[in-house]
């Protein structure tokens, strides 16, 4: 049986940087196993459904779990917004503990996608003095706005960077097995034995960066091997979908913007995630749960911009376990919606009544996913994240006149997983020796740009120690 260096589990943003610094590096003796298929195979079926405009990732041909699982990971399908900023997609400075550190990776992620030919058009630098205006505005709400500088790919140009990267490693002598779950890793003698449902794997060095949909996998195989994890908290709440006119103001001056504010009523933290002007909201299939997402395309444009809004909640003592806590919201969310994300006008879900099809057409905002059942968020996520949610909004109105229209869409539950956190040394290291972790299924990221930091900074520390 041939033995390799290094294993990477899992071929997202963070397993392939991680690859990528290896094989710079002269490590080639590296293999990669995705639980998905290739960018090939998951390419074309998504991309057919949305030209022809049958907006919805279930269209025929399309593995339901196709947008999380495969090679590019979750970021594939997304609308490859790439933040350059170290306080955006997970806490790098505080991970790195030191903001210029953070952002020296910062530049060092940016010029590796410049090498695999991502143009200098997609970077997106906010005017400063146009930002100190909305800074301003953010605060009349109570809020604080960040306005990271951005390299904004698009999803076709993300599809093909994947492409070109994870061409160039192959050719690098890097083996890359796709449709291959790692259900097992078993420590031996210095070396780790990963078990797949094809066959056993043998390696010096672990990178785990199975991503957000192997995060309960991840906290499984932490406890059987003893890696210390600590609880993270989790991110809850809606996707709103409202005319592109209402946001367009503000993602003229900052493509994605983040705002962040702390609620009155419960001094709970909520903030926008993933703003996609003139995109589509996408559903997320999990095992037994289904989520909604946000994507745009650089070519296929919609009328409207959608955005989430999330709401973190932190559990202490007895229940310290945010991805239960989460898995309970999603299912009850997905019972009742029939298996599909609920979708409600935003007036419904202030006023708690449930909307209904009728209701939806009449509403200005046509929904860019229709695979979704009407219905009363209301009764599916907690009542405080209801009240938090409602709230923003109604605060945000103040920035954006707009976004608190009755006639504005919610779609429901967007929830972001990050419990289970590894406890790493600063190259990624796990308390288990030769076992290191990257990305958001380890809890150390929240994007693209976050994972693939991690994923490097976890080859660099398998470097130290080969
Ligand atoms: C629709 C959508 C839009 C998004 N938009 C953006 C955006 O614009 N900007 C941004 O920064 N972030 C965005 N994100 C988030 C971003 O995609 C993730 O933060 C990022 O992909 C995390 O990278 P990762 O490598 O940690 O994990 P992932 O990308 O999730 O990759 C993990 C990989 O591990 C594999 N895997 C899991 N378990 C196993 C196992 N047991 N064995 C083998 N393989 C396994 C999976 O198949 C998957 O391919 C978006 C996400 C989605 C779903």
């Amino acid at each position: 049986m041939r033995e390799f260096d290094v294993a990477v589990v899992g071929a997202g943003p963070a397993g392939l940087f991680a690859t990528y610094e290896l094989v710079r590096h002269g490590l080639k003796n590296v293999i990669i196993v995705d639980a998905g298929r290739s960018v090939e195979k998951r390419y074309c079926p998504l991309i057919a459904a949305h030209t022809s405009r049958e907006l919805g990732i279930t269209c025929a041909g399309c593995r339901p779990c196709n947008v999380l699982y495969g090679v590019g990971g979750a970021g594939l399908f997304s609308s490859g917004a790439i933040n350059l900023h170290p306080q955006v997609g997970g806490d790098l400075a505080v991970l790195l503990k030191s903001f210029s550190r953070a952002e020296e990776m910062i530049r060092y992620l940016d010029s590796i996608l410049t090498k695999f030919g991502i143009s200098e058009d997609t970077l997106r630098v906010p005017n400063l003095e146009l930002v100190k205006e909305w800074e301003r505005r953010a605060a009349k709400a109570g809020a604080k706005l960040i306005a990271p500088a951005q390299r904004r790919l698009g999803t076709e140009a993300s599809i093909e960077f994947t492409k070109k990267l994870t061409d160039y490693l192959v050719s690098e002598g890097v083996k890359l097995v796709t449709e291959t779950v790692v259900t097992d890793i078993e420590p031996a003698g210095g070396r780790f034995k990963l078990v797949t449902n094809r066959g056993v794997i043998e390696a010096m060095r672990v990178i785990l960066s199975p991503g957000r949909s192997g995060a309960a996998w991840f906290s499984e195989i932490s406890k059987k091997l003893g890696v210390q994890t600590v609880p993270g908290p989790l991110d809850v709440g809606v996707r709103l979908e409202v005319p592109d006119y209402v946001m367009e103001p503000l993602v003229s001056v900052i493509d994605d913007p983040k705002v962040i504010m702390y609620t009155k009523t419960y001094d709970d933290k909520v903030r926008t995630f993933c703003v996609n002007p003139r995109g589509f909201v996408v559903a997320e299939r999990y095992n037994g749960y289904v989520a909604v997402n946000g994507m745009s395309y650089k070519e296929l444009r919609s009328r409207n911009t959608n955005l989430a809004l999330l709401v973190t909640v932190q559990l202490t003592d007895p229940l310290e376990d945010t991805v239960e806590y989460g898995r309970q919201i999603a299912m009850t969310a997905t019972k009742l919606g029939g298996g599909r994300p609920l979708i409600q006008r935003l007036g419904d879900l202030v006023s708690g009544r449930r909307s209904t099809w009728s209701r939806i057409d009449r509403s200005s905002v046509e929904p860019t996913l229709k695979d979704v059942t009407p219905g009363d968020i209301g009764m599916a996520l907690p009542y405080r994240v209801v009240t938090d949610v409602v709230e923003a909004v109604e605060r945000l109105d103040d920035m954006l006149p707009g976004l608190a229209s009755p006639q504005n869409l919610v779609y429901a539950p967007e929830i972001k997983f990050y419990s289970v956190r590894a406890v790493v040394d600063d190259w990624m290291q796990t308390t288990v020796e030769g076992l290191f972790v990257a990305g958001d299924g380890a809890g150390l990221s929240r994007g693209i740009n976050g994972a693939a930091i991690t994923g490097i900074l976890a080859a660099r520390g398998v470097l130290k120690t080969l």
